[in-house]
């Protein structure tokens, strides 16, 4: 059977408000779609194993995973690359049970709210962000051109956001983190299905801050971090950083922004606890108005007309299972 929407939470193993959400929703019917839906929505938690074990993953990023050359190699046996290629086999565009678009549900410890992520300029996936920003009134964080981090899961399906909340800290059930996720979740389905009836509203610009840069804490030849986040930046998630603005706060000071990158910069995810191990304090973004075209809301409605005239999926189907069968 195909369908159309595929909710995933539990990607990283301790981020625990979507898990929670999503088998709620398996006791009670479901998550909560629009009324006389056509929309067959399944939820699916990413990770599993780590999520039993408290941790955002054991042996690699699931987030990291979606990347061909990982995917593609024989030798390659680590817990998290083996649960991508079923995520994929089952719910990806080849898959046993293939859906169009993907929702992958996030929280972040930085003090960002709400947000949606965008990987690259896929034009379904600007349809919907616009259309989300328009009724919600989120930020939209589009991540693109870093070589260092890519192989997100949903970069394979044909559609897909990241909802991001927060802050939270990890492993922790927030009652403001598990409501505004299911306000975004409602929300998505919402716009889907205006989307999949030629319906769907789009503003005339969709704002966005573009990835530029992730930046490290300055640290001592021996690895030791030298200053910390600098306070200002701790509460300044997608507000505006000019060059010598401070970014770091070390025993003689603030450590300011250098001059040399153009555009007007803001900064996002400061102090994110997962990034630690990745070298990651913040991230430098670019603000960016793009204006929104028609063309994305007809190759979004396309996206989810093609899954549903390829399948025989019954009106407002919600099929729901915790991980794909082995
Ligand atoms: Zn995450």
């Amino acid at each position: 059977m195909s369908g159309h929407v595929l909710l995933v939470g539990g990607t990283h193993g301790n981020e625990v408000n979507a898990p929670w959400l999503l088998r709620r929703w398996q006791q009670t019917g479901g998550p909560p779609l629009p009324a006389e839906t056509s929309l067959a929505v399944t939820c699916a938690i990413g990770n599993p194993a780590a999520l039993a074990a408290g941790l955002r993953y054991l042996d690699r990023d699931l987030n990291r995973c979606f990347r061909h050359e990982l995917l593609g190699d024989p030798d390659l046996c680590e817990l998290e690359v083996l649960r991508a290629r079923e995520l994929l086999n089952h719910y990806g565009p080849g898959g046993s049970e293939p859906q169009a678009v993907v929702i992958d549900l996030h929280s972040t410890t930085a003090a960002m709210g709400s947000s949606l992520v965008l990987y690259g300029r896929r034009p379904a996936d600007l349809a919907l962000a616009a259309a989300c920003q328009f009724r919600l009134g989120l930020p939209v964080y589009l991540h693109e051109g870093d070589p260092v981090e890519s192989g997100f899961l949903i970069s394979l399906w044909p559609c897909g956001l990241v909802l991001e909340v927060g802050p939270v800290a990890q492993g922790v059930l927030c009652p403001h983190t598990l409501r505004r996720t299911e306000l975004g979740v409602q929300t998505l389905l919402e716009l889907l299905q205006e989307a999949a009836a030629g319906q769907l509203r789009l503003p005339e610009q969709l704002r966005v801050h573009r990835h530029i840069a992730n930046r490290d804490l300055p640290r001592s030849s021996d690895g030791t971090p030298r200053a910390s986040v600098h306070p200002d930046r701790l509460r300044s998630d997608w507000l505006p950083i000019a060059a010598g603005d401070p970014l770091f706060l070390g025993p003689e000071g603030p450590i300011p922004l250098e001059e040399g990158t153009p555009g007007r910069l803001a900064t996002l995810f400061a102090n994110e606890a997962a990034y630690g191990e990745k070298g990651i304090a913040l991230a430098v973004v670019e603000q960016l108005s793009l204006r929104c075209l028609s063309s994305w809301s007809e190759a979004l409605r396309d996206v989810l007309t093609g899954s549903l005239a390829s399948g025989t999926v019954a009106s407002g189907t919600v099929a729901r299972s915790d991980h794909p069968p082995a």
